[in-house]
C-alpha cells in the first residue's frame, strides 16, 4: 500500500494566485468591457537580446548538423559557461574556481533542492515576506510543525520579520538557527541587503556553524555600485554560503530556463570538513539531474559577452524605468511605496491601513490595477502590496494613468 508524503498535506493552500484570478474575474463578469492592467505576476515581457538570439539560434543549428552535434555535456554545465561566470565575478573582485559553479535549469528549482544537503533535524530562519519556495521545499521535505492558519505561519519555523521599521532588512535569528534563507534584493519587498548587513549575517553563520542560502537572482538590478551583488563579497562568506543565481531576471531567461549555484570548496558544516558539502551537491546534481539545455548554455555564454552584458544593461535599465515610473506615480498621489530602486518590484503601503487584499480590491475596483496582496508571501506582508515593474512600456503608462484618474485616495 502507498501512502502520501503527509507533508504535503501540511502546506498552505496556495490559493494567492487562484484567488487573484478569481477576484479578476468576478470584476470582469460585472464590468464588461474593462481593460484591466496586470501588474501582478513577476514575468518578463521584453525579447531576448539580439546577441542571446543570435547564440540559441546557432546552438539549435549545431546541433542540426552530426560534426557538431553534442548530447549530455559537461556534468556541472558547460566548462565555458563556468570560465564566463568565473570572470563575471572577478568584475567585483570576487574570485570563484570554475569547479564551484554547478549550472542548472534555474535558481528555483536549486532553491528547491538545496535543503536536501542538510539534516532533517535542521532549524530553518527565512525572511517574513519571502519568496515562497523556500519555506514551501522545507515543508515537504518534513522540517516544519502544522501551519498555524490564523497566523500563515508553520510552527517550528523561524520567521525574520522584515517591516518598514527595519527597512525591510532581517535582523539575525534570536535563537540558534542552523540553516538561512536570504534574498537579495529582495523579492517582494525590493529591499537590498548592505555589506554591513550581510557580514553580520556571514558572522553569525560562521559562529554558529551556520549555513546561508543566498538567493542573488536580482543582483543584476543593483543601481547602487556599493551594494554587494554577491555574498562572496564578504570575506569569510566562503566557509558558510551557498549562492543561487538565475538568467531569468537578468537576461529575459524565465522560459529558456538556465541559472547557476554556487558551492564552494570552503564551505562545511557542523559535521564535515571543507570539500564534502561540495562534493554531495556534485552527487546530488549528477543522480537527480543531467544538465541544463545545451542550447540555453550557449545562450548564457553570449550573454556574459562584452557585447551581451552592454545589451542586458539596456534590458534591465528597461524595467528599472518602469519601476521609475511606477514609483514616481504613486509617491505622487500620497501613497507610501518602497523598494523599485535596486529591483523590479515596487511594495506598496496599503492606505488607511487597510489589509493587503482589501487594497488589492480597492485598486482593482477603482483603477482596473492587479497587483500581488503582500499578505500571499507571509504574515509581514499584511497592509502590503506588491506591483511588478515588468511590463512594457505601454501596459505601465496605461496602468499608472489608471491609477491617477482613478484611485480614490
Ligand atoms: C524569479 C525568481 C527566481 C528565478 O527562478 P528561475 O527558476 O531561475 O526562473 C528565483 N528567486 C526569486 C526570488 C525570484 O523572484
Amino acid at each position: 500500500m502507498a501512502y502520501i508524503n503527509k507533508n504535503y498535506q501540511k502546506l498552505s493552500a496556495g490559493y494567492l494566485f487562484p484567488e487573484i484570478s478569481r477576484r479578476v474575474r468576478d470584476y470582469l463578469k460585472e464590468n464588461p468591457g474593462k481593460i484591466v492592467h496586470r501588474l501582478g505576476i513577476g514575468n518578463t515581457t521584453e525579447p531576448l537580446t539580439p546577441t542571446v538570439v543570435k547564440a540559441l539560434a546557432d546552438g539549435v543549428y549545431r546541433l542540426g548538423k552530426s560534426e557538431t552535434y553534442t548530447g549530455y555535456g559537461d556534468e556541472q554545465g558547460e566548462e565555458a559557461l563556468r570560465a564566463s561566470l568565473v570572470k563575471y565575478y572577478s568584475r567585483r573582485n570576487v574570485q570563484i574556481d570554475k569547479e564551484e559553479f554547478f549550472i542548472s535549469d534555474g535558481a528555483k528549482p536549486d532553491s528547491a533542492n538545496i535543503q536536501s544537503l542538510f539534516s532533517l533535524e535542521s532549524s530553518v530562519a527565512f525572511q517574513d515576506p519571502s519568496y515562497p519556495v523556500y519555506i514551501d521545499s522545507n515543508v515537504i521535505a518534513g522540517r516544519s510543525g502544522l501551519l498555524n492558519a490564523d497566523i500563515g505561519s508553520y510552527e517550528g519555523f523561524n520567521y525574520m520579520v522584515c517591516l518598514k521599521d527595519n527597512g525591510f532588512i532581517p535582523h539575525l535569528p534570536v535563537k540558534s538557527v542552523d540553516l538561512i534563507y536570504l534574498c537579495s534584493p529582495n523579492n517582494p519587498t525590493g529591499s537590498v541587503l548592505t555589506k554591513g548587513d550581510l557580514k553580520d549575517f556571514v558572522d553569525y553563520a560562521r559562529s554558529n556553524r551556520s549555513i546561508i542560502i543566498f538567493d542573488a537572482s536580482y543582483a543584476a538590478y543593483i543601481s547602487d555600485s556599493v551594494l554587494p551583488r554577491s555574498i562572496y563579497e564578504i570575506d569569510g562568506a566562503d566557509e558558510c554560503a551557498i549562492e543561487i543565481n538565475s538568467f531569468s531576471k537578468f537576461a529575459g531567461f524565465t522560459g529558456v530556463r538556465l541559472g547557476w549555484t554556487i558551492v564552494p570548496k570552503n564551505i562545511r558544516c557542523k559535521d564535515t570538513g571543507p570539500g564534502e558539502l561540495h562534493q554531495c551537491w556534485y552527487r546530488r546534481q549528477t543522480t537527480f539531474f543531467n544538465g541544463a539545455s545545451n542550447i540555453a548554455q550557449q545562450g548564457g555564454i553570449a550573454a556574459l559577452t562584452k557585447q551581451g552584458l552592454v545589451e542586458l544593461q539596456s534590458l534591465v535599465d528597461f524595467y528599472m524605468y518602469n519601476a521609475k515610473l511606477i514609483r514616481e506615480a504613486l509617491t505622487s498621489l500620497g501613497l507610501v511605496v518602497y523598494g523599485g530602486v535596486s529591483a523590479p518590484y515596487v511594495w506598496v503601503e496599503a492606505p488607511n491601513n487597510l489589509s493587503s487584499w482589501a487594497f488589492f480590491d480597492k485598486l482593482l475596483n477603482e483603477a482596473s490595477v492587479v497587483g500581488t496582496p503582500g499578505i500571499g508571501f507571509g504574515p509581514s506582508g499584511e497592509g502590503y502590496l506588491r506591483l511588478s515593474a515588468f511590463g512594457h512600456r505601454k501596459s505601465i503608462e496605461e496602468a499608472i494613468n489608471s491609477i491617477r484618474e482613478n484611485l480614490l485616495i
